[in-house]
């Protein structure tokens, strides 16, 4: 049980500066025994990606042009990490076929995957830890989704008995040894697979921010941290919008009853984020929440049909027409006669007089109207099953700030509070929100 999975994004191992910060954060702890990295990302706001790189060179490749230029940009981005690092290590032989390979169409996922690939070859090299190709350990299925039943026993084996390894993220390979890739950001979710077939006590997840914060800092000034978060809530916050971490990265460290701690590789000493099970339900948290996060391009369906409560099937009809028309419900607020189904207006849009005039058809009612433009936040803590006055306090922040509330739903596990408000009040209405719960308390 004394293993720490550590993976490190992108913009942590950027360059040689990045990789050493890295790396004294992994030594500086002897459980941090299998390291997941991702390729080099951003240096600067307007740097690109390596995988991006890689992609570019891929489209190239299949346009039939010469890779030659584009290639040796990557190429020059790990030489320079790697004389940068001042290590004995060349990777021209590498590079050759990997070039050959991209050039003969091997294919997307393939290219993609080898900006970790490089990676992994140096990281291992610097810290003297072995190098585990993760084609050989991480199995995806032929139809490109992956495989976790034959994953975990062959990760088990190649596992045993090896001290320390580097394993790079985000790809893996199929039975007929074709290198496949999980979507962006899949480095995550390889981390992940690899604390659960280890057995880890927890495993961190090093970013450049130091976890998650109470809600988005491009609209509330300097946010609060959040030092413990549940997976439940993490994921209600996730849907609506918040990101950090990848969202299958979760399933396979949340069933083996792993924690996630999400650290900041450039200030290792914050607490970061503590992403768990369950939480004691006498830990005490001051705030009551534990998140805000929201989502703007919502509309919705509003009807009115006199008697519409003592019509048998009336919502079923309703609904019958929107899953006919692909179209995904969030919510449903209704009253006696009254009826509003709330959902992305990306699934509508080109079709709204179809829809509007085949619900006139099947239901008959006396009003229906599409109103656009409509924001949804979620208020989100585990918290509030033990506090009374929560949708009070929601409301009255609202009122003061003279923002109209739409919708108002609390969900049967008491975990969250989802409002819906014009898109035009989206911003203040989480500064309101945050003020009431957060800075009122301080
Ligand atoms: N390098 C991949 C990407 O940019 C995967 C990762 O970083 O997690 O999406």
């Amino acid at each position: 049980m004394n293993v720490k999975v550590v993976k490190f994004g992108g913009s942590s191992l950027a360059d040689a500066k990045q990789i050493t910060k890295a790396a004294d954060i992994i030594k500086s702890d002897d459980k941090r025994r299998f390291v997941v990295p991702s390729a080099p990302g951003k240096r600067f706001s307007d740097d690109i990606k390596v995988t991006d790189m890689l992609y570019s060179c891929n489209k190239l490749a299949m346009e039939n042009k010469n890779i030659d230029s584009a290639f040796s940009m990557i190429a020059d981005r790990y030489n320079g990490i790697i004389s940068d690092l001042g290590l004995e290590l060349s990777l021209d032989e590498e590079f050759e076929k990997i070039k050959k390979n991209i050039s003969d169409k091997t294919g997307s996922e393939y290219a993609a995957s080898r900006g970790e690939y490089l990676n992994g070859i140096i990281i291992a090299n610097l810290l003297g830890y072995e190098f585990i190709d993760a084609a050989e350990v991480i199995v995806f299925n032929q139809d490109g989704s992956f495989n976790n039943e034959k994953t975990q026993p062959k990760l088990r084996e190649r596992l045993k008995g090896i001290e320390k390894a580097v394993i790079p993220g985000f790809y893996g390979a199929d039975e007929t040894g074709a290198v496949r890739t999980f979507s962006r950001g899949g480095s995550d979710v390889t981390g992940s697979i690899i604390a659960s077939a280890v057995k880890a006590e927890v495993y961190e997840n090093w970013t450049d921010v130091s976890g998650f914060l109470v809600s988005d800092p491009r609209i509330v000034n300097n946010p609060k941290a959040i030092s413990v978060i549940t997976y439940k809530e993490l994921r209600e916050l996730a849907y609506m919008g918040a990101s950090v971490l990848h969202e299958d990265a979760i399933f396979p460290v949340r069933t083996a009853g792993i924690p996630i701690n999400i650290k900041n590789t450039n200030i290792p000493d914050d607490a970061g984020t503590m992403i768990v099970s369950e939480v004691p339900e006498d830990e005490y948290n001051k705030y009551t929440i534990t998140g805000i996060a929201g989502k703007k391009g919502f509309a919705a369906i509003n009807i009115e049909k006199a008697m519409m409560n003592s019509e048998l099937g009336f919502c079923r009809k309703v609904m019958s027409v929107l899953e006919d028309n692909s179209i995904s419900i969030e919510h449903m607020p209704s009253g006696i006669d009254t009826l509003s189904l709330i959902f992305p207006y990306s699934d509508i849009e080109g079709k709204e007089n179809e829809v509007i005039s085949q619900i006139r058809k099947i239901v008959s009612p006396d009003h229906i109207e599409l109103e656009k433009g409509i924001a949804m936040l979620a208020v989100v803590g585990r918290g509030m099953r033990r506090t009374r006055g929560t949708a009070a306090r929601i409301f009255a922040s609202m009122a003061h700030a003279r923002i109209n509330v739409k919708m108002i739903d609390q969900g049967s596990s008491e975990l969250n509070v989802i409002i819906g408000i014009g898109e035009a009040d989206f911003e203040e209405a989480i500064r309101k929100i945050y003020d009431m719960f957060i800075n009122s308390v301080e």
